[in-house]
């Protein structure tokens, strides 16, 4: 491991950056994940050296030769994030430390270098403070952040894992990640495909699980469904998540969401969530939930609400469930109390208009 305080970041601006009307013509219609910013971040590593040449370049298309790594032996994993528009004109984040967190979580188990978690958070804020203007203002909108990591190590040999690697970050600006807002969503019960087994990738935020995932999600849409819900692999019978989502039940007056097993994907929005249970009432538990406990919980109102939730669509309700041999609605299939009031308390310490007493935003500028 390289001790990284020194790197600093070579800043070339983009000469051919978009015009103002150009850019405001995007954040007229953001969308997400569509449209990018004038800059990214590139880092470089090298076994032995650590990294380097680290700097904020013009968004371009990267030259990789077609040998690389990357390309063969999906050595890549990811991070999400968001920056904010406060009212007041500045711009915040949420929790970036607990991404460069995971991010590095990632990085071990996908046998790839760590980056210093000052260098992760840093990185954003250069390329956030120079985009700065392709921040949204639009209640609701924010700029997406994208860093990722990549094994850059050229040959198809044995000699893996790589030896060298890139760190990037870009950003995109993003209306509701859901086109529908806080419209519920049907979700199908996958018993067929698997996303993760214990002792795999699960746990981390790679791109692997989502290429391995695709397949179920389109079955999801063939049976009139908008997304997926993983079950375990050894009974696919116990929940575990939805898409690239965690998922919470409103039990009673009790919160409950499936615990982190090393299957899941531990989202920084439910560990939020988790934490903001007692402030607004109600008991957190984490456990195992059957699809047979679900659908019984839902058929005697013991289950009044389920939501989805993730950095890209906040809270989501789970309208509608459907599997193989059973089909059920929560609730009567609107967004119950909870749902709402738990994603009005989070957009609302992300927008800065409520009380942010878990020190949880991150100033940029
Ligand atoms: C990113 C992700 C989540 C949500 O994590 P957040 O930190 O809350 O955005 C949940 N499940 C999967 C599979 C993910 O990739």
């Amino acid at each position: 491991m390289t001790s990284a305080p020194q790197l600093s970041f070579d800043v070339q601006l983009n000469a051919n950056g978009r015009t103002p009307a150009e850019r405001e013509q995007v954040l007229a219609n953001p969308g997400f994940g569509q449209t990018f910013t004038d800059h990214m971040i590139s880092v470089d590593y090298t076994e032995g050296r650590g990294w380097h040449d680290a700097g904020l370049v013009p968004y371009a298309p990267l030259t990789l030769d077609p040998a690389t790594a990357v390309f063969h032996y999906a050595q890549e994993f990811f991070e999400g994030l968001k920056a904010y528009r406060q009212g007041n004109g500045s711009v915040v984040s949420f929790r970036p430390y607990a991404n460069a967190a995971r991010f590095n979580l990632s990085a071990q188990r996908m046998a790839m270098p760590e980056l210093p978690e000052s260098v992760f958070v840093e990185s954003l804020e250069l390329l956030v403070q120079t985009d700065r203007e392709w921040v949204p203002t639009t209640e609701g909108h924010s700029l997406y952040l994208r860093p990722f990591m990549i094994a850059t190590q050229v040959g198809l040999g044995v000699n893996y894992p790589s030896k060298t690697y890139r760190y990037l970050a870009i950003a995109s600006p993003a209306a509701s990640y859901f086109s529908g807002g806080v419209t519920p969503v049907s979700v199908w019960l996958s018993t067929e495909y698997t996303r993760a087994a214990p002792g795999g990738t699960g746990a981390a935020k790679c791109g692997g699980n989502y290429a391995a995932a695709f397949v179920a999600q389109r079955q999801a849409v063939a049976q009139g469904c908008d997304q997926v819900v993983w079950l375990d692999s050894h009974e696919h019978r116990w929940v575990e998540e939805m898409g690239g989502m965690n998922l919470f039940f409103v039990r009673g007056d009790k919160l409950f969401t499936p615990a982190l097993t090393g299957t899941l994907l531990p989202g920084i929005t439910r560990d939020s969530i988790l934490t903001l249970a007692a402030e607004l009432g109600l008991k957190a538990e984490e456990g195992r939930l059957s699809i047979e406990e679900w659908q019984s919980g839902c058929e005697s109102g013991e289950i009044s609400e389920v939501f989805a939730c993730g950095t890209a669509a906040v809270v989501t309700p789970v309208g509608s469930v459907k599997g193989a041999d059973r089909a059920w609605t929560v609730g009567d299939g609107t967004p119950g109390p909870v749902t709402l009031k738990v994603r009005e308390e989070l957009v609302g310490i992300q927008y800065g208009t409520r009380p942010d007493t878990h020190n949880w935003i991150h100033k940029i500028c």
